[in-house]
């Protein structure tokens, strides 16, 4: 069989550029992909994050990364926008992005089988390979399939704008771009997409519906043959504490031991009391209202009144910060609240809490329960989207599941699933079987890799 020619084009990629998710994948599916003999090559904006001088680099050990270049619009230290919001400039940066795209293909001599975009951002490319790229023979056999990471952000701009797309206005229609009067870059990009897919079979599901749809439930409906629904992974070679070097001492399942030294050192880094016998609970999230603060904001008094601590690490809405500083100002000897990205701390966390926390409305894939689960912390999660494709509620009695769930989006059955992981956390024995079993669950891309070459090979049929 001819080498697969994949082209995966992302406005964030881990190690270069990360806001959420979207990173991780980018930055670690292609590794995987190339391991499985694709010529995989990826795409993203050179950012003043992006370290690497001249305009390419590479990704894990041989995965060419294209950097498309432009300073007035990338070179800024934040990839969407600042304190004051969304960059005004964001639909000139990314229609310059992904026109960038297509004609860096062409100067590179790299005609994809396959361009796998990624959210909004990269939505214009299956339209514009369908309008100005139409009759480019350069492109005649590659396909375009379009990943949802996030439905509720969709690249919405004002009316107006739309002349810089560069398309005629008859495409500002109710049956491409217009969306109740402004431009939708993700609708245009899902009617024109050879392929739609998102991060979790649950969540494939859960987007055709009103309540998860965000408006464009209809489009999808229309669409549905072609929508599947492919479980993230994680990369074992950044998340695992037998190798993360950003830990204060590493550990597997085998040294369970030095699971708990880490912790002793993370309470006294953030002024919490050094004892290991005390259940540590993290979070780390951006703090959107999808993520189910809320409901965290219902029960955190009671909890906090229990012998427990509470590490966040956070950014985001404004009323969240202000949300959980009152609540650390109430509680300061068992929280420890920081307000800020911070991904050597997010490893500390992970490596020294006993529970982690994902009370959220919604879920498209989720990888801190994935993270959580290689460092033997046990996730409390809402049963959403991936969360539900991963995490099954821990029975004491027969030692199945992994986690502690539950399914209605109200704070009393998310406190109770916390009690019951409390509970289970002071049954020493079981607990330990439970964080070993945890490690050693398979979160890799080995079997979500093979997934997307299925989906590509189908696609080229
Ligand atoms: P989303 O993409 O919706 O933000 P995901 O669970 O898919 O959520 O991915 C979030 C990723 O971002 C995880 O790797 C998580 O550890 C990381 N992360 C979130 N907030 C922070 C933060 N403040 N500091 C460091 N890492 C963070």
């Amino acid at each position: 069989m001819e080498k697969l020619k994949v082209l995966l084009a992302s406005s964030e990629v881990v190690p270069f550029a990360k806001t959420g998710g979207l990173a991780d994948v980018a930055g670690s599916l292609p590794i995987a992909l190339e391991e499985m003999g694709v010529d995989v090559r990826v795409i993203m904006p050179k950012y003043a994050s992006v370290k690497a001088g001249g305009n390419e680099a590479t990704l894990g050990k041989k995965v060419k990364v294209y950097f498309v270049e432009n300073d007035g619009y990338f070179n800024r230290k934040e990839l969407y926008g600042d304190k004051f919001g969304d960059y005004a400039d964001n639909l000139d940066r990314f229609v310059f992005f992904s026109r960038g795209i297509l004609e860096r293909c062409k100067k590179e001599g790299f005609a994809p089988d396959v361009i796998h975009c990624n959210d909004w951002q990269t939505a214009l490319i299956p339209v514009y390979l369908n309008t100005i790229y139409k009759y480019d023979p350069f492109f005649s056999k590659t396909k375009t399939l379009l990943t949802i990471h996030n439905m509720a952000y969709q690249g919405l701009f004002d009316k107006e704008q739309f002349p810089k797309i560069g398309l005629d206005w008859a495409l500002f229609s109710i049956n491409y771009f217009e969306f109740y009067g402004k431009v939708n870059l993700m609708k245009a990009g899902l009617i024109y997409a050879d392929a739609i897919s998102t991060v979790s079979p649950t969540y494939a599901k859960e987007i055709l519906t009103k309540e998860f749809g965000c408006g464009l439930e209809g489009v999808l409906k229309t669409r549905e043959k072609s929508l599947y629904g492919i479980l993230n992974g994680i990369d074992y070679n950044v998340w695992n504490p037998a190798k993360d070097t950003k830990i204060f001492k590493k550990y597997s399942a085998d040294n369970l031991g030095d699971k708990y030294v880490n912790k002793e050192k993370l309470q006294k880094e953030l002024d919490l009391k050094v004892d290991r016998d005390i259940p540590m609970i993290g979070l780390i999230s951006r703090l959107a209202d999808q993520k189910g603060l809320d409901l965290l904001a219902k029960i955190i008094d009671e909890l906090l009144n229990i012998k427990v601590q509470f590490v966040l690490l956070g950014t985001g809405d404004n009323k969240y910060h202000i949300l959980m500083e009152k609540m650390a100002k109430r509680h300061p000897k068992n929280t420890s609240i920081n307000l800020k990205f911070d991904a050597t701390l997010a490893q500390k966390i992970y490596a020294s809490s006993d529970l982690f926390l994902i009370p959220s409305r919604y879920e498209p894939c989720g990888l801190g329960q994935m993270i959580s689960f290689k460092y033997g912390t046990i996730p409390v999660v809402r049963q959403t989207g991936g969360l539900k494709d991963s995490v099954q509620e821990f029975d004491l009695k027969t030692g199945n599941g992994s986690g502690f769930t539950f399914e209605e989006y109200r704070a009393d059955h998310f406190f109770a699933a916390i009690k019951r992981g409390l509970s289970a956390y002071r049954n020493t024995a079981a607990w330990e079987d439970l964080v070993k079993k945890d490690m050693g669950l398979d979160f890799s891309w080995k079997t979500s890799a093979k997934d997307y070459i299925d989906l590509f090979r189908k696609m080229l049929k």
